[in-house]
């Protein structure tokens, strides 16, 4: 098992961010090259990446569930833990364009949604504010290696913060953004496209505000009674 786990944790900085389909095609000829059971339910991959996260906690690195509503999808995200926008994505990158990144993540987090239209993200405010400006096509280049990486995501020409952002850019994030990116009061974890109160338009986790509505009808945030319906919408709320 612990060839499987070793190769696992490979694919998993590759790749950055997993769906449980890619997680079962990485394991699937993985545990059947080792003889070794595959996990399949979704509690046997959780507690395969507790065992893992057990193994490399220690090193600074962290695999992490995480549900990106944006796309409906819930993520494995391979992370560094102490990771912030000026050490991110700066793998033999020039000065300025780590700060494309550290812009262009602080542009999307002090939009409400989190996201800007896709062309917005060559906008002359980031062309005019290095001493080197960048050139569009490298701009177009580099925010596309940020996507694949899950730091951003482009759907329906909007660029969004991306999963690994999400997780591992956690703190900066909540601290540095407050005004859009929020934490969910019930379970503490962090917030963003899921389902709001109509009253205060706070926001929680489907799950957990359903969990809570089990025993009470109130909303936890400002006790007027809970009108938004429960079931899951498509697209963002
Ligand atoms: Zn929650
Ligand atoms: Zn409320």
């Amino acid at each position: 098992m612990e060839l499987v786990k070793r190769s696992f944790i490979r694919a998993c900085k590759n790749h950055s961010y997993l769906s449980y389909q890619m997680i079962d095609e990485i394991l699937t000829p993985l545990c059947d090259a080792h003889k070794v059971r595959k996990p399949t339910s979704k509690e046997a991959i959780k507690a395969f990446v507790g065992e893992i996260n057990d193994s490399i906690n220690n090193l600074g690195q962290t695999l992490d569930f995480i549900k990106y509503n944006i796309r409906g999808e819930e993520y494995l995200v391979y992370s560094k833990t102490d990771a912030t926008p000026d050490t991110v994505a700066n793998t033999g990158l020039t000065a300025e364009e780590c700060q494309y990144f550290s812009k262009l993540l602080d542009r999307i987090a002090s939009e409400e949604d989190c996201r800007i239209p896709w062309n917005a993200a060559y906008s002359e405010h980031f062309l005019h504010t290095s001493s080197k400006p960048l050139k569009k096509s490298r701009m177009q280049q580099l925010l596309q290696k940020w996507c694949n990486m899950g730091y951003f995501q482009e759907i329906d020409e909007s660029i969004y913060l991306g999963p690994r952002s999400l997780v591992e850019l956690s703190f900066y994030l909540s601290s540095n953004h407050s005004d859009y990116i929020k934490n969910c009061t019930l379970c503490k974890g962090l917030v963003m496209w899921d389902i709001r109160c109509s009253s205060c338009q706070i926001q929680f986790h489907r799950e957990c505000i359903h969990k809570y509505l089990q025993k009470r009808d109130i909303c936890p945030s400002c006790s007027n009674l809970w009108t938004t319906p429960l079931r899951k919408s498509t697209g963002a709320s």
